[in-house]
C-alpha cells in the first residue's frame, strides 16, 4: 500500500474536509507514492516519535497534531522546527497529520472520550465544516461527582482539576484537548459541566461566572486515547502499525 492510499483509508475514517478552517490536517511531509513499510500512530510526531518510527521500521508516521503548523522561512538546523523537518526528510518519513478532523468524526476522539468516561451520548455541538460536529454531550449513571472523578482519574491515568459551581451535574459536555474556549457553547447547550483539557485559572474564573461546573482532565490524555483507536482501524486493512504510546509527555515530582 502506498502513502496516497492510507492517506485515503484515514480521510475515509476521518475526513479532511471536516478539519477546521485554521487546521493543518493533511498530508505534510513526504512521497504521495512511497510504498508503506510499516507505521507508527502517534499523538506528536516529534523528536521521540520520529526516532521510534526509524528504529522500528516505519517509513509512514501518523500524528493527531499536525507536524508542521507555521511554517518558517529558513528550514536549517539553527532551529528547532528546522532540525525536526530535516530529520524527517533526511530518514525518508512520510507525515500525515489528523488533527481537528479526528476530533469532530464519527468514532474519533470525543466519541472515544465520552465512551470511556461512561457517557450516554444524547447530541453533538459545535459544527465544524462540511457537517462536522466538534463536542459530544451525555447523560451518566454516576451517584455523585466523586464517582465520576475517580472513574475519569483511572481511565486516563489523570489527576482531575476542577471548579464546582452549580448544584447540578447531569449534562455534560466533552471536548478533548484544549476547549475551555467552548464554555459559551456548552452552556448555550443546556450544559452544567464541561470536560475538556488545558484550563487556564482566568477558565475556571469565567466558568463560575457563567455558572458551568468546569473540569480539565489534561490536553494528553483526554486525547492519547485516539491512538490505539487509529491503530486498529489500520490493522483492520490490513496494514503492520506500532503504536507509540507514552505515559505523560510531562513528568510530575513525587514530593
Ligand atoms: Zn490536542
Amino acid at each position: 500500500m502506498r502513502v496516497k492510499d492510507v492517506y485515503n483509508l484515514i480521510d475515509r475514517y476521518a475526513p479532511f474536509a471536516i478539519a477546521e478552517e485554521w487546521d493543518n490536517a493533511g498530508f505534510l511531509m513526504g512521497h504521495k507514492d512511497a510504498e508503506v513499510t510499516k507505521i507508527l500512530v502517534t499523538l506528536d510526531a516529534d523528536f521521540c516519535a520520529m526516532e521510534h518510527a526509524v528504529k522500528e521500521g516505519c517509513n509512514l508516521i501518523i500524528s493527531h497534531h499536525p507536524f508542521i503548523f507555521d511554517t518558517e522561512k529558513q528550514i536549517t538546523d539553527r532551529s528547532g522546527q528546522g532540525r525536526k523537518i530535516l530529520y524527517a526528510l533526511e530518514n525518508h518519513l512520510n507525515i500525515i497529520s489528523a488533527h481537528t478532523n479526528l476530533d469532530s468524526c464519527e468514532g474519533g476522539i470525543n466519541d472515544t472520550l465520552a465512551a470511556l468516561l461512561g457517557l450516554n451520548v444524547t447530541e453533538k455541538f459545535i459544527p465544524t465544516r462540511e457537517g462536522g460536529m466538534l463536542g459530544r454531550i451525555g447523560t451518566h449513571s454516576f451517584a455523585s461527582l466523586d464517582q465520576f472523578l475517580s472513574h475519569a482519574a483511572s481511565v486516563l491515568n489523570v489527576t482531575p482539576r476542577y471548579r464546582m459551581v452549580n448544584a447540578s451535574f447531569k449534562k455534560i459536555a466533552v471536548v478533548s484537548g484544549s476547549g475551555s474556549s467552548c464554555m459559551k457553547d456548552a452552556l448555550a447547550a443546556g450544559v452544567d459541566t464541561l470536560v475538556t483539557g488545558d484550563c487556564r485559572y482566568s477558565a475556571y474564573i469565567e466558568a463560575a461566572e457563567i455558572g458551568l461546573n468546569l473540569i480539565d482532565l489534561g490536553h494528553f490524555e483526554t486525547e492519547q486515547i485516539i491512538v490505539p483507536v487509529l491503530a486498529e482501524y489500520l490493522r483492520s486493512h490490513a496494514l503492520t502499525v506500532t503504536e507509540h504510546i507514552i505515559p505523560t509527555p510531562i513528568c510530575t515530582s513525587e514530593a
